[in-house]
């Protein structure tokens, strides 16, 4: 008991574990499990640099800063992972919706699939712009960007 508190009050004031901690740990892990077969020196000094921000950040007490770093890291990651995202969720959806960028406002609009071919309206929710959509085939849908329209709404 009187070792855990020890560990709580020296902890205490520090900021801990994160998304960017656990990121660079896997890196970490990666990379040391690599290099128990190629036994590369440039590897090795990644490896030590990787652990050495790790605990550092662990035991940092500018919490202010490590939140922001966390959540540029957070952001990153957003960015990045989001066409893997978007193809499982339109492999996901693929028999009941289509998902297409509003030209106006770039919002994804999630267009449920036609039932028969032809031209179709929808309003966006976010810019409540209409937008003209075409299917020639049933699984197929398009968005028209219609110029006259633009105009008239400007
Ligand atoms: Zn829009």
């Amino acid at each position: 008991m009187n070792f855990i508190n020890k560990i709580a009050r020296f902890m205490y004031g520090r900021y801990g574990i994160d998304d960017l901690y656990k990121f660079l740990f896997k890196v970490f892990f990666c990379l040391t499990l690599i290099n128990l077969f190629f036994h590369n020196s440039i590897l090795f000094y990644i490896e030590l640099f990787l652990f050495i921000i790790s605990i550092y950040r662990v035991l940092s007490k500018n919490i202010y800063r490590r939140r922001r770093e966390n959540e540029r890291f957070l952001n990153i990651k957003k960015i990045l992972l989001k066409p893997f995202f978007n193809f499982k969720r339109n492999y996901r959806d693929r028999k009941t919706y289509v998902y297409k960028k509003c030209h106006h406002c770039k919002t994804t609009l999630r267009l449920p699939l036609p039932s028969k071919r032809g031209i179709n309206h929808v309003k966006c929710p976010e810019c409540r712009k209409r937008l003209t959509v075409f299917s020639l085939r049933k699984e197929r849908i398009e968005i028209i960007r219609t110029k006259r329209k633009e105009m008239k709404n400007v």
